[in-house]
């Protein structure tokens, strides 16, 4: 019998939660941060480098992989993953927001969106029942509702009519997905930065009832004050029983400060994609690898991380291979990246069970004040 999805909270401190989600692929501890797997890879990494990092959970683009390799391919290869060989759960985005941002000649209906292909021009059409049904093909574990998330800037009028459309698209969704025992569907809360409309979305979204909560919307340029403006609010007007997940976030400093204010899933390309021209993150902030002064230095990125890019590697070594182009430069330092990131997860999670969140958020921004180590003389 197919072990249920839930979500089980286990020490909250302030309004940040630690817990695990149960699926039947295996558990994900929360706050989880998501690594991007956009086209069936987390670009420059093996699934199982992925997992050493920590992570317990991918997401997928539905986008991407409704065009290139279809939906119906990745099916009848067995789903997504398997194709991909990443056993563990995965959630996929339902194509809305890569159809605004991506897509080319795009034409919004009731119905859905009518859209050509960024990569050969071809027409679809993505609708509520289309997104759960990709979904259902991918074989993905937590499926996210069709919206539609409005360009910025917009008008009050505007945000308003879209989250409407979006909370009609929300019940769509739900009667497509239908009952499926062991995979989860998440709404998603529009709204933009306006209180009443959050309000409005989080209780349409409740009276139809999902698995779990997004806060949608966010981290589309709007900026960071007005980010966790918003996040001071939207997650307390959604069901503390279910997991809540802000999309698109973030940098580390986003991370701790939505963690914070209750969120307990994000995902972001920033890790791996930073991972490819140069940058790293660290406790201390962020280095580009690709400056004249790592040349001849001969210590690790970050001393005390464990990831095979600090325990094999210099600095000197990270800068010429990418300098040089070489293709194990974007392996190291996209390796060292998530490595980074789902540190920081873990030390939220046990800093939240520990009941000492503040200290480690002070302790947090303090070693990124300091900066990066003082160049070698
Ligand atoms: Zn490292």
């Amino acid at each position: 019998m197919a072990q249920a999805f839930g979500f089980q909270v286990a020490a909250t401190d302030g309004r940040a939660r630690t817990g695990v989600i149960s699926t039947p692929r295996g558990d994900i501890r929360t706050p989880a941060f998501m690594p991007v797997g956009t086209a069936a890879t987390v670009k420059a990494m093996l699934p199982g480098s992925v997992r050493a990092t920590g992570a317990d959970i991918l997401l997928g683009n539905t986008y991407h992989l409704m065009l290139r390799p279809t939906a119906e391919r990745i099916a009848r290869l067995g789903g997504l993953h398997t194709f991909m060989d990443w056993q563990r759960p995965i959630l996929t985005d339902s194509g809305g927001f890569q159809v605004m941002s991506l897509a080319g000649l795009r034409k919004l209906t009731e119905e859905g969106v009518t859209f050509k292909s960024h990569i050969d021009g071809s027409r679809h059409v993505l609708t509520p029942e289309r997104s759960m049904e990709i979904q259902r093909l991918l074989g993905s574990d937590i499926v996210m509702c069709f919206d539609e998330c409005p360009a910025l800037p917009a008008t009050d009028a505007e945000v308003a009519k879209s989250m409407a459309l979006s909370m009609r698209w929300a019940q769509r969704s739900r009667d497509a997905f239908g009952d499926r025992p062991g995979h989860a569907l998440f709404g998603i809360m529009q709204g933009g930065v306006t209180r009443d409309l959050r309000a409005e979305s989080a209780e349409a979204l409740r009276a139809i009832g999902f698995d779990g909560y997004a806060v949608g919307g966010l981290a589309v340029g709007e900026g960071q004050e007005a980010m966790f403006g918003v996040l001071d609010y939207a997650p307390g007007m959604l069901p503390d029983e279910k997991p809540r997940y802000l999309m698109g976030v973030g940098k580390p400093d986003d991370i701790v400060g939505a963690v914070e204010r209750g969120i307990d899933m994000m995902d972001c390309v920033l890790p791996s994609r930073s991972g490819r021209t140069g940058q790293a993150w660290t406790r201390r902030g962020q280095i580009n690898i690709r400056n004249a002064r790592h040349q001849d230095d001969p210590r690790p990125l970050d001393e005390s991380c464990t990831c095979p890019a600090c325990t094999n590697y210099s600095r000197a070594y990270l800068h010429h291979v990418n300098r040089a182009q070489e293709i194990i430069a974007s392996m190291l330092l996209t390796w060292h990246n998530l490595h980074y990131y789902q540190e920081l997860m873990q030390g939220l999670r046990d800093a939240i069970a520990a009941g000492r969140l503040a200290q480690f958020v002070a302790d947090f921004h303090a070693l990124r004040a300091e900066g990066d180590i003082e160049p070698i003389a």
